[in-house]
């Protein structure tokens, strides 16, 4: 066997990391605060205790560096981490590039994506603060899967609201939902007053991510035994996805490389921060010299196209307001098969480390993103979910462009998520039936003309 190529660079049970990794510590500007939505004043703690359980809520707002990882979430870890990281030879060959491209893989996760990651903790919070029930929204699907199978480990009920056009074009998700254990409602639903005000305007509404989160946020903020959750964008979200990246700082050493440029797709920012902010606390300190790319698409480029501003996280407006790079609330994006990465906004964290020059942004179109995830698939045996096409996009540009400098170059990039319960949008590209979605110029300017006036 000597001489073979090493594919994957595999880590052993127990280096699974012991504490999630705070980069607020480390960066040289802080976030600026939430909003009350009613009073315009900075949040506090108590303001989200109708939806979260305090121990959430002061992950959220913590200035420590480190966040101690539950035991029993680690356990429960363990039954897909450490997540593999692969060397993409065979991609490597077929782009005759002299680029070296490693992968991180989230698709192994038994949901099929990194969603679990925080699905996990979030449910184990709440049973410790004696929660019962979850609502959440989901609008691919991926992270109502997450969620209603970490409900299901730790024996707690999950109510999720899907948006609609995915409700319909996706019954084998909506069917694995139903799987673990929870019940699934499509969104706008008459269930809500939200839900029923989109379905008095339009009866044939498909629904958006924004309005799902509003529904399922009503759900909890009215029921004291109902706890709400949320798959990206917070901060503690983005945190306990930082499992991804501290894995993968010790898989590249491993592999006895250093990247030259890290890349993901952002939706609403949670897979790459999980990826990225354990590189970007090393760049900060002078120890990583990556340039670190957040990929977006074309048809919903919040943070290439958008404006940095306090927004509502939903379309009714009952969350608090966050300043994020955002399309306004009330912008309901083309439906693209990437239904993942369909959001206004994008994660306060995300948007600041983009700000702060740490973060470079980018966007794809539909079809470039399908056509790249094709071609990993011909090389690489994965079929990818649409939304992680989009930083294999990026990845074999940079790849192509090393090769066309004739330099080399090596790039790691987040595999987020399989995707095999994405095939009818893999059909609807072979039968040359997606399309290109130019940037919604007048949708967009008459959402942000209805941000909220804050002082
Ligand atoms: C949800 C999802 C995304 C987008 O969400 P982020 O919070 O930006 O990561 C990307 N890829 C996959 C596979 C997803 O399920």
């Amino acid at each position: 066997m000597l001489g073979m190529e090493t594919i994957q660079y595999n880590l052993p049970q127990s280096r699974i990391p012991q504490a999630w990794y705070n980069i607020l510590p480390d960066l040289p500007e802080p976030l600026a605060p939430p909003l009350h939505p009613g009073t315009l004043k900075p949040l506090g703690p108590d303001d989200l205790a109708p939806l979260f359980p305090m121990a959430l809520i002061l992950q959220e707002v913590s200035t420590e560096r480190e966040i101690e990882i539950p035991e029993e979430v680690r356990q429960i870890y363990a039954q897909w981490r450490p997540s593999p990281l692969i060397r993409a030879r065979r991609l490597e060959k077929a782009l005759e590039t002299p680029a070296r491209i490693y992968y991180k893989y989230e698709g192994v996760s038994p949901a099929g994506s990194h969603k679990l990651n925080t699905a996990v903790p979030q449910a184990w919070y709440n049973k410790q603060e004696g929660v019962k029930h979850l609502s959440t929204e989901t609008g691919a699907g991926q992270w109502g899967s997450a969620l209603a199978m970490a409900c299901a480990f730790l024996g707690l009920d999950c109510k999720v609201f899907m948006v609609r056009v995915s409700y319909d074009q996706k019954p084998y998700r909506r069917a694995l939902i139903e799987a673990f254990g929870a019940t699934v409602t499509a969104s706008p639903s008459t269930l809500t007053e939200s839900g029923r005000a989109i379905l008095a305007q339009h009866p044939d509404s498909k629904g958006s991510l924004g309005i799902a989160i509003s529904e399922a946020v009503e759900v909890a903020a009215n029921d004291p035994r109902t706890n709400y959750a949320l798959g990206s964008v917070l901060n503690h979200v983005l945190l306990h996805q930082t499992v991804i990246g501290q894995e993968a700082i010790e898989q590249m050493s491993l592999a006895g490389d250093e990247p030259d440029v890290i890349i993901g797709c952002t939706g609403g920012g949670s897979n790459f921060a999980g990826l990225v902010m354990p590189w970007l606390g090393r760049k900060i300190k002078g120890k990583c010299h990556a340039r670190v790319v957040a990929v977006e698409p074309a048809a919903c480029p919040s943070l290439t196209r958008g404006r940095f501003a306090y927004d509502f996280g939903d379309t009714g407006h009952l969350t608090p307001l966050v300043k994020m790079h955002t399309l306004g609330s009330t912008f309901v994006p083309p439906g693209i098969h990437a239904g993942g990465l369909r959001y206004h906004g994008m994660a306060p964290l995300v948007s600041h480390v983009v700000n702060l020059g740490l973060v470079e942004a980018t966007q794809v179109q539909q079809l470039d993103a399908f056509a790249a995830g094709i071609q990993f698939a011909r090389a690489e045996g994965i079929i990818p979910a649409p939304e992680a096409n989009h930083a294999i996009a990026e990845a074999i540009r940079q790849a192509l462009e090393a090769k066309a400098e004739g330099n080399a170059r090596t790039i790691l990039f987040n595999l987020s998520g399989h995707g095999h319960f994405d095939m009818q949008s893999y059909i609807d590209y072979q039968a040359g039936k997606l399309e290109n979605y130019d940037y919604p110029e007048e949708e967009i300017a008459m959402a942000l003309a209805g941000l909220p006036a804050v002082p």
